[in-house]
């Protein structure tokens, strides 16, 4: 915005305040933009616009999360989701309308890619998911879990984080964002050389090539051992972990022998597990394990001292849990 103002034949400062308006007070109308010389409007009226995503829907979950629809210019739709839990309030942000990974257990991944979001459409997400809230609540985490892959989108992923942790922007500590990913082993290896700070999310869902392979035909392409080996070489801030998410699915990843080769898998990365319960929808062709087999599992990592939790995925009678994102695009 800085070099904007210049290119606008005024002092660099002038976007430093632009910036302010729109992410620090959350002003999108340039009229309202007081402090700023009525040319320097003018001029950005003519040359650029300020664009929000519509929020088309809002569903309150009774667990208390909200899924928001929200609608680009062009018609494209995507999903953020806003998690409360104690004193943190979450939102999950998309990167690309739909996703082409096509995991075999994630719904979104049914809907093919549409195409990529650009950095301000993501940024977006927030500064109208913020406009939602009620006075004095605020968004303390993001994750960028949504639909789609962050690092397949990677430009706009790196800016869209960049804007988020700036302070002179939305002024988020990196520590408190996460971005996950399918695996994408070349993503991995250049965030980790952005200096961003942000957590690590990977979304790993088996331990074997052969699962790995039937359920996520990304592994095809990246080999786990390949994957954990980037995983290692990723920059973990003092008392960070990285996140594995592991999608339990009946019969299939949630056996006692596939704990056991988890925690082999896991040695020395600073590791956190997540375990996702599989949350059905018609067609998937999976299942939940029963209860005692999650709890099982869960106590197996626990016992060799990886620090694991169970995600009951929130919002699951609205749509907007972990791998049921979807939206139609024309409706
Ligand atoms: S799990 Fe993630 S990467 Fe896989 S299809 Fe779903 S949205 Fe895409």
């Amino acid at each position: 915005m800085e070099a904007l103002a210049e290119s606008l034949g005024v002092p660099r400062y002038r976007g430093r305040q632009l910036a302010q308006w729109i992410f620090v007070k959350g002003v999108s109308d340039l009229d309202a933009m007081s402090d700023l010389p009525k040319d320097f409007r003018a001029a950005l009226a003519a040359q650029t616009s300020i664009e929000l995503p519509e929020v088309e829907r809002r569903t309150p979950s009774q667990d208390g999360s909200q899924k928001l629809v929200l609608r680009y210019g062009d018609g494209a739709r995507v999903q953020a989701v806003l998690m409360p839990d104690a004193d943190r309030l979450t939102l999950c942000v998309s990167t690309q309308v739909g996703c082409g990974f096509g995991c075999a257990f994630c719904f979104t991944g049914t809907m093919g890619l549409e195409r990529n979001l650009t950095a301000g459409e993501i940024v977006g997400q927030v500064l109208v998911a913020r406009r939602t809230l009620e006075a004095g609540t605020r968004i303390t985490h993001i994750v960028y879990m949504g639909m789609g892959e962050p690092l397949a989108n990677y430009a706009a992923t790196v800016t869209s984080l960049r804007i988020l942790t700036d302070p002179k922007a939305l002024g988020f500590s990196p520590r408190r964002i996460t971005v996950s990913t399918v695996g994408l082993v070349s993503g991995i290896e250049r965030l980790a050389r952005e200096n961003l700070k942000v957590n690590l999310a990977i979304s790993l869902h088996a331990t074997s090539n052969q699962i790995r392979n039937r359920i996520m035909p990304v592994n095809k392409g990246f080999a786990i051992e390949e994957l954990l080996e980037a995983c290692r070489g990723f920059p973990v801030a003092f008392r960070q972990r990285i996140t594995f998410e592991y999608v339990l699915l009946d019969r299939v990843n949630d056996s006692a022998e596939d704990a056991r080769r988890l925690v082999r898998l896991l040695k020395g990365i600073r590791a956190k597990v997540n375990l996702i319960p599989f949350n059905d929808w018609d067609g998937s062709g999976f299942q939940r394990p029963p209860l005692q087999r999650i709890l099982a599992f869960q106590s197996l990592l626990l016992e060799e001292g990886i620090r694991t939790t169970i995600r009951w995925s929130k919002g699951e009678d609205i749509g907007a849990a972990c791998g049921q994102l979807k939206e139609a695009v024309t409706v």
